[in-house]
C-alpha cells in the first residue's frame, strides 16, 4: 500500500504541482494563471483564469476519435426501449437542445431547472445548458410538488423542463401535475416551461407557457451552438442533498474543477480508459448520476449506459445481463439497489458472462458485510465501497485500483483519496486522533477540485453550516462518525447525529445494525435510539426479514428476536443489546435510498415526524407505528 499512500501524501504536500499535473486531461480554451487561490478559506477557487467548458470536454473533444461510437446508451425496461446515441448523435442532440434554450433566453449564468425522469432528453438538456454556460439543477423525477416548488424558489430557473411523466415498476407516475402544481406554489415560476412528451400521461398545456419539446426540437434541429467559454469557478449547477437530516442544501459547483477531478478519477478510482463501458445504476437527480452517469464517463470517453428501471423487473438479473450485453467494464450502485437483490439466487449473476466486468462499485450508505460478502462471491469479482458526499461530488474515500491494487477490508471504503486531506478528529478538542479511535471525519480545506464551490446564493450558510462544527479548527465536517484501523483502513460508523445514549454509555447506531445486519435471516434493519426514562435513551431496531414468514406469529417473533439481541451482545456486549426488536415489511426511505431515522425516532416518540415530502414510501412510516402496538 506504499503507492497509494504516497501518491496521496503528493496530492496533499505538493497539491498545486498534483493538480497542475492533473489539469492537463482536459481542453482548456485558455490556460489558468494560478492552480489555487485559497486567500479567502474556506473558499477554495481552482484553476484561476482558466477558461473551459463541461459539455465541450464531454462531447466535441471527442468527436474527431469517437463519432460512430456509442457515447450513450439508453435502456427502460419500463417502456421497453433501447437507444443508443454515439458521440455524433449526441452532439447534435445537445446542440439541438441548446438551440432550443437559447432561444428561450437562456445564457451564461441563467439557471434551468430539470424535472425529469431517466431519459436522453434530461442528459442532452444538462449538456446542453453546459454548452451554454447555463447553470442546472436536476430535481429527481419522483419529488413531489413541495419538493419541486422549494428549489424552483431557490434557484429561479429562466426555464424548466420536464416531462408528462415516468414510470416506476411498470407504473405510470404523471409528473405534470406534480409540476404544475409545484408552479402555482412558487413565488418566482419561470418564463417558459418545455415539455417532452413521451405519451405516458395525457396532459393539457398551459397556453403561454408550455412548449413542446419535439417541436422545439424539430425547429432547432442541425443548428450548431458555439461554445460558451466560461471561467474555471463559473457555476456548473446547483444540486440539491438528500435531506436525510434536515432542510437539503443547494450545493453548488464550479466547473474546472469538476471536470479535472472527474477526468482524474475515472482512471485513478475506476480503473477506466477512453473506449470502455461505464454502467450506473443511479438516478441523474442524484450526485452519483451527476458525475458517473453524465460528466465522468463522458469527459472520459467512455460509453455511459443510462437505464431506465429497477433492479428486479422482468427478474433480479437484469442489471446483470445488461453489464453483459454492453460489455461494461465498470459498474456502480449503492447498497440499497443492491440488497434487494439478495433475496434471490446469486445464479443470476453467475450465469451471466460477467467477463468484461472488473469492478462493482457502491456508494451512498454504509456497506454492510453480509452484502458485501454475497455480491463479490456471486460475482468474482471486486467489491469497491466508496464514501462520499453530494457535498464533494466524487470519492472522499475509496479504493483506488487505477493508482494500486489493494486487498479489500470488508466494511472498509479503503483509504483517502489524493486531494482530500481528511482527518479523524475530536468532537471536543478537534485533535486527530490515534488510529483505533472513533472521531467526527473531516476535512481540511482547501477542498478540492470538484468539492462544493460553496450553498447557492449562500456564502455564509456554506461556512456556518460545514466549517464551525470542529472545536478550533476551521476544518470541513462531514458530519460522519469514523475511524482509522492500525493498516490505514478508514472505517464510516454513522452520522454525528446518529448516536444514541444508554445509561451514559454512547453508542453508534450503525455499529448495532451492523452486528443485526450478520444475522443470517435479516434482509435490512434500523436502529433507533428512543427516549426512555430510565436510561436516557434506548435502542430499538426495525428489521426487515429476508423471509417475512419466519416472524408470523408471535412465538416465532419473540424466538428470533431472542437470537437477534445474542448476536449483538456477543459482538458488541450487553449494553448495545436493542431493548425491542420490530418486524416490519419495509424500511421507511428517502428517495435516494436513505434510511429516515429522524422520522422513525419521532414515530417512537409519538412525535410530528416533520418534514416528510422526501420520503420514498408513507406506508413504511405506517408500517412502522404499527409494529410499535
Ligand atoms: P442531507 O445532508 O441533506 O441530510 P444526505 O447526507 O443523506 O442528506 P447525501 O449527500 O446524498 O445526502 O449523502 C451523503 C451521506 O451518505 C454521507 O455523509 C454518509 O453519511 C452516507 N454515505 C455515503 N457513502 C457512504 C459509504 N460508502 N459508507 C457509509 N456511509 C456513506
Ligand atoms: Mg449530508
Amino acid at each position: 500500500m506504499n503507492k497509494i499512500r504516497d501518491f496521496h501524501r503528493e496530492s496533499i504536500e505538493n497539491r498545486e504541482e498534483f493538480w497542475r499535473r492533473e489539469a492537463e486531461r482536459i481542453h482548456w480554451d485558455a490556460p489558468f494563471d494560478r492552480v489555487l487561490d485559497d486567500s479567502r478559506p474556506p473558499f477554495a477557487r481552482w484553476f484561476v483564469g482558466g477558461r473551459t467548458n463541461l459539455c465541450y470536454n464531454a462531447v466535441d473533444r471527442w468527436l474527431p476519435l469517437y463519432a460512430d461510437r456509442p457515447a450513450l446508451v439508453w435502456v427502460s425496461t419500463e417502456v421497453d426501449q433501447e437507444r443508443v446515441y454515439t458521440r455524433r448523435q449526441l452532439y447534435d442532440e445537445v446542440n439541438a437542445v441548446a438551440a432550443m434554450l437559447r432561444g428561450l433566453g437562456v445564457g451564461r449564468g441563467d439557471r434551468v431547472l430539470l424535472y425529469m425522469p431517466m431519459v436522453p432528453e434530461a442528459v442532452f438538456a444538462m449538456l446542453a445548458c453546459a454548452r451554454l454556460g447555463a447553470v442546472h439543477s436536476v430535481v429527481f423525477g419522483g419529488f413531489a410538488s413541495v419538493n419541486l416548488a422549494q428549489r424552483i424558489d431557490d434557484a429561479a430557473p429562466k426555464v424548466v423542463m420536464s416531462a408528462d411523466g415516468g414510470s416506476r415498476a411498470g407504473k405510470v407516475q404523471a409528473y405534470k401535475p406534480l409540476l404544475d402544481k409545484a408552479l402555482d406554489l412558487c413565488a418566482r415560476p419561470p418564463e417558459a416551461v418545455v415539455i417532452l412528451d413521451r405519451g405516458l400521461a395525457p396532459f393539457e398545456p398551459v397556453a403561454g407557457r408550455d412548449l413542446d419539446y419535439a417541436q422545439l426540437r424539430r425547429k432547432h434541429a442541425g443548428q450548431e451552438v458555439p461554445i460558451t467559454w466560461v471561467e474555471s469557478s463559473e457555476p456548473s449547477y446547483v444540486l440539491y442533498t438528500s435531506g436525510t437530516t434536515g432542510r437539503p442544501k443547494g450545493v453548488q459547483r464550479d466547473t474546472g474543477g469538476y471536470a479535472v477531478a472527474l477526468a482524474a478519477s475515472m482512471e485513478y478510482v475506476f480503473g477506466g480508459k477512453p473506449g470502455d463501458t461505464y454502467f450506473c445504476t443511479s438516478d441523474i437527480g442524484w450526485v452519483v448520476g451527476h458525475s458517473y452517469i453524465v460528466y465522468g464517463p463522458l469527459i472520459g470517453g467512455q460509453t455511459s449506459i443510462l437505464y431506465e428501471g429497477t433492479p428486479v423487473r422482468p427478474d433480479a438479473g437484469i442489471l446483470w445481463r445488461l453489464a453483459e450485453k454492453h460489455r461494461a467494464q465498470v459498474m456502480f450502485s449503492s447498497p440499497t439497489a443492491v440488497r434487494v437483490l439478495k433475496k434471490f439466487d446469486t445464479a443470476f449473476m453467475r450465469e451471466r458472462d460477467l467477463s468484461s466486468l472488473e469492478r462493482l462499485f457502491l456508494a451512498g450508505e454504509p456497506l454492510d458485510e453480509p452484502t458485501a460478502r454475497w455480491l463479490s462471491e456471486g460475482l468474482g469479482k471486486p467489491v469497491i465501497d466508496n464514501y462520499w458526499q453530494t457535498e464533494s461530488g466524487w470519492p472522499i474515500l475509496s479504493a483506488q485500483p487505477g493508482v494500486e491494487h489493494t486487498p479489500a477490508r470488508l466494511g472498509s471504503p479503503s483509504f483517502p483519496t489524493y486531494g482530500y486531506d481528511v482527518r479523524v478528529v475530536s468532537e471536543t478538542t478537534g485533535e486527530d486522533l490515534p488510529a483505533g479511535q472513533k472521531g467526527v471525519v473531516a476535512i481540511v480545506p482547501p477542498l478540492p477540485p470538484g468539492a462544493m464551490s460553496t450553498i447557492w446564493g449562500d456564502d455564509r450558510r456554506f461556512v456556518q453550516t460545514y466549517f464551525t462544527s470542529i472545536p478550533g479548527r476551521q476544518y470541513y465536517s462531514t458530519f460522519d462518525w469514523g475511524r482509522v484501523d492500525e493498516d490505514g483502513y478508514w472505517f464510516i460508523l454513522g452520522r454525528t447525529d446518529d448516536v444514541i445514549n444508554v445509561a451514559g454509555h454512547r453508542l453508534g447506531t450503525r455499529e448495532i445494525e451492523e452486528s443485526i445486519s450478520t444475522h443470517a435471516g435479516v434482509a435490512e434493519c434500523a436502529v433507533v435510539g428512543v427516549a426512555d426514562e430510565l436510561k436516557g435513551q434506548v435502542a430499538t431496531a426495525f428489521v426487515v426479514l429476508k423471509q417475512a414468514a419466519q416472524a408470523q406469529d408471535a412465538d416465532a417473533a419473540r424466538a428470533l428476536e431472542g437470537d437477534i439481541m445474542r448476536v449483538v451482545e456477543q459482538q458488541l456486549g450487553a449494553v448495545a443489546r436493542p431493548a425491542r426488536i420490530r418486524f416490519v415489511g419495509a424500511l421507511p426511505k428517502t428517495r435516494s435510498g436513505k434510511v429516515l431515522r429522524r422520522a422513525i425516532v419521532a414515530v417512537c416518540e409519538k412525535r410530528d415526524p416533520g418534514d416528510l415530502t422526501t420520503i420514498e414510501d408513507p406506508t413504511a412510516l405506517e408500517q412502522i407505528k404499527e409494529s410499535l402496538q
